[in-house]
């Protein structure tokens, strides 16, 4: 059994973000008016202009959406209704006069957050607009298999229940796995956690008595750095997050993740790089994930297990030729991964989180390179390369994000009942 560590925060995120979640495509019900759909479109506009983005003044959400004034009036008193947004009281402007009520997210609305890794099990209380409320964290000594996975979230849960059915209103929950993850929620193979054709969602539905919404934890990730982190306001960008069990990837296209067949695209950490390189747990040699990974610098530090933050600081100061050249040799593939990936992709931001992050701080010029796009005949261009922003906060916002991505695309129908 491992600690139960509870933490609480008030934090809020902004900034404009992509106009939809990827993962849930806008629902189309045909027995529906014109004008209902129209209406059902300008309320999400606003809902999501005002989650992602923080408070907004009325004339400021008319600008944003190009709505005349009367409809944004009715509009905003619509969401005020169904309990989505509440008025708060906009920054003093210096003039005279009553201040002006701006729109804000109802934080009071919430999603949970969930996310599996082999040694842990954490749970995150969100409020619509990106306010983490609370979180809870399970560690654990080995993988959990999904029926203890569920029994160890339903416990978490249970801890925060009293605080939740007082101060909350929940839409759902959302889970990010490290694995591929089809469009049901159901896990065709997660090798870091030995999971193998499971049916997540649905467990966890049964455990929780709520919607679960499950995804690629590289996926969510990638959608949560472009609502709330160094992506925002790029609507393409390449999210890469690495550490011992891979190299995930994410691919945002006009504000959309990329999904492909079945929901499995992105999967760039198997990239062969080298065919006659290292053997990878998908079964291929040489891949991206098993090439930059950073076990070979642990064991040349002799050490087992650091975090991303210890990383940082032992590779900032290591002078140990060896572990400079295995550094060099990794940061050199990941380069020439890069380089095919903003030729195919042409994104506005590379984004690189967890381990990737730690190789782009200790080497930022070597890899500034691979993100030099010279075409023939016109002038060299680089494409944005950011660390993550948001690092361990990101991935308590990240699966909640899924849970509320049904209720942004259509405000009235699934809010939550006061
Ligand atoms: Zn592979």
């Amino acid at each position: 059994m491992g600690d139960v560590v509870t933490m609480r925060e008030e934090e809020t995120a902004g900034g404009r973000g992509p106009a939809s979640w990827g993962g849930v495509p806008p629902r189309t019900v045909g027995a529906r008016t014109t004008n209902e759909e129209v209406r059902q479109q300008n309320l999400s506009a606003v809902l999501r202009l005002v989650h992602g983005s923080g408070p907004q003044s009325r004339s400021h959400i008319g600008s944003v959406t190009g709505l005349n004034r009367s409809t944004v009036t009715a509009l905003v008193t619509d969401l005020l209704e169904a309990g989505l947004v509440r008025e708060a009281e906009a920054a003093p402007t210096g003039r005279r006069g009553r201040p002006s009520l701006s729109v804000a997210a109802d934080d009071a609305v919430a999603a949970l957050g969930i996310r599996v890794e082999p040694d842990a099990v954490s749970v995150a209380l969100v409020g619509l607009g990106g306010a983490v409320h609370s979180r809870v964290r399970h560690d654990l000594a080995s993988p959990p298999n999904p029926k203890r996975f569920a029994q160890i979230t339903a416990s978490l849960v249970d801890g925060m229940r009293a605080d939740i059915d007082r101060h909350y209103r929940l839409v759902g929950a959302g889970v990010a796995i490290p694995g591929l993850v089809d469009e049901s929620g159901s896990v065709l193979i997660a090798p870091p956690l030995g999971w193998r054709r499971e049916q997540v969602a649905t467990r966890l539905e049964s455990a929780l008595g709520l919607r679960v919404t499950a995804g690629n934890d590289a996926s969510v990730g990638a959608m949560a750095e472009a609502r709330f982190g160094v992506g925002r306001g790029s609507d393409n960008l390449l999210y890469l997050g690495g550490s011992p069990y891979g190299i995930g990837g994410g691919l945002i296209f006009d504000g959309t993740l990329l999904r492909g067949t079945s929901g499995f695209a992105g999967e760039l950490g198997h990239t062969v790089i080298d065919p006659r390189g290292a053997r990878c747990p998908c079964g291929r040699r040489g891949c991206l994930s098993a090439e930059v990974n950073p076990g070979p610098l642990l064991k040349l530090l002799g050490r087992r297990k650091l975090d991303e933050d210890e990383l940082d600081i032992e590779l900032g100061v290591a002078r140990d030729p060896a572990i400079r050249a295995e550094l060099e040799r990794q940061v050199d593939l990941l380069s020439l991964a890069l380089t095919n990936f903003v030729n195919a992709f042409a994104p506005e931001a590379v984004i690189l989180s967890g381990y990737l992050g730690v190789l782009l701080a200790t080497s930022r010029e070597r890899l500034s390179d691979a993100v030099r796009i010279d075409p023939v005949g016109a002038e060299g261009r680089q494409v944005r390369l950011e660390r993550a922003h948001m690092r361990s906060r990101l991935m308590q916002l990240a699966p909640a994000e899924m849970a509320f991505a049904p209720l942004l695309l259509d405000p009235i129908a699934l809010a939550p009942p006061r």
